[in-house]
């Protein structure tokens, strides 16, 4: 069966130099799909020479505070480019997360997800949804400035900046240029948050205005959340704040069939890093059976972002097919609908055997 959605057309660009990427196998189920991943890059031809680095868990159990050291920020300093699998960040106390510091530090102001469903294939009670949703990736509540007033008492600074949301609503418009898409819709909540919000929604009115052809409309989050939800094949392309695009990011790609399907490119303008939008899900590590789809999006993206779109094209339709025909992790498994319930090693035997 021949898989149904191709790429936009490639250029032949393939080098004969070996881009270098800088691979972070991350923690929980993050070596298993990041292996899987792997060994399809190598299979496919992909013209990459992973430079390993350790970032997350082991690096703070280790004694490092930040979860990096400095030679880790040099290679990837020097190599420009990250795929990077899921970290654990504990969760209301310990270390601060590095996923955050990385993409504010490294100026990666974009995070751009993509999920579409892949109706009949994949169990969805929304066939044509196609939803890309940019997220703001450097400011509002996750700039990290909170602070302990008193003992009974903590304060979290929200920081919206012009530039910033300059940066990203133009990105989203441009983005809907070049891929052809109709439709930007902002999401933020400026009846409460008159002055960030309210500065978000003012810059995505203006810009606006320089894309005549593309359709724009402002929703209000919580009702926008909750049409997402019920509608998502009324969305096109989504810009909003950096919470808001976390959290609606995980509910597009679940309600499309798992939030194990999803990957994602966190742009800057001199570094990008690839990675899947889930977590290390630790209550499936070691087992396994995780889905690596969003580890493989995440690489197809990075394949086309540096030049080699051929080989990205490959792996895509190799993906869909091993998708189409049936072989699913357990996230997507369904009697009556899938063919075989495989494992996550499986998954990408399944994919190279289709390249
Ligand atoms: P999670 O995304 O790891 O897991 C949520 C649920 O989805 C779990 O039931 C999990 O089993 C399932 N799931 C996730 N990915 C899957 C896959 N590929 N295949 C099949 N099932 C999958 O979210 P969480 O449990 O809230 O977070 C766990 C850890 O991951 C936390 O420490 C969190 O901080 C971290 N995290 C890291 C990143 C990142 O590194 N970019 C992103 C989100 C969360």
């Amino acid at each position: 069966m021949k898989a149904n959605v191709i790429r936009k057309k490639s250029t032949n660009d393939e080098t004969n130099k070996a881009v270098k990427v800088a691979v972070a196998k991350g923690d929980g189920i993050g070596p298993e799909i990041m292996d899987a991943t792997l060994r399809i890059l190598e299979a496919a031809g992909a013209n990459i020479e992973p430079e390993y680095i350790e970032v997350g868990e082991q690096v703070y159990l280790s004694g490092n505070s930040a979860g990096i050291t400095q030679d880790t920020w040099e290679i990837i300093n020097r190599n420009k480019i990250i795929l990077k699998a899921p970290i654990t960040t504990p969760q209301g106390k310990g270390y601060k997360s590095l996923n955050v510091t990385m993409r504010k530090s490294l100026g990666l102001f974009a995070n751009v997800r993509p999920v579409s469903a892949l109706h009949p294939y994949v169990e969805t009670n929304f066939p044509n949804m196609d939803v890309v949703v940019i997220r703001e990736n450097e400011e509002d509540l996750y700039a990290g400035i909170e602070h302990q007033q008193t003992q009974d008492v903590v304060q979290c600074l929200k920081l919206i900046t012009r530039p910033g949301c300059e940066k990203i609503v133009r990105y989203a418009f441009e983005y809907a240029k070049v891929y052809g898409r109709k439709k930007v819709t902002c999401m933020v909540k400026d009846n409460i948050m008159k002055l960030t919000d309210g500065l978000f929604h003012q810059v995505f009115k203006e810009i606006a205005l320089e894309y005549p052809d593309i359709q724009n409309e402002t929703q209000i989050i919580d009702i926008g959340a909750a049409r997402l939800a019920a509608n998502p094949q009324n969305y096109d392309v989504v810009v909003t704040s950096n919470l808001y695009g976390d959290i609606i990011s995980d509910i597009v790609a679940e309600i499309a069939g798992s939030v194990g399907m999803a990957g994602s490119a966190n742009i800057g303008t001199n570094v990008a890093m690839f990675e899947a939008i889930h977590g290390s899900a630790p209550d499936i590590a070691g087992e396994n059976m995780a889905n690596p789809s969003g580890l493989i999006n995440a690489a197809v993206s990075m394949l086309a972002h540096v030049g080699q779109s051929l080989t990205a094209d490959t792996i895509k339709n190799a993906w869909l097919a091993t998708i189409e025909e049936g072989y699913h992790t357990a996230d997507i498994y369904k009697e009556g609908v899938s063919k075989r319930k495989v494992s996550t090693s499986e998954f990408a035997e399944q994919v190279i055997s289709r390249l």
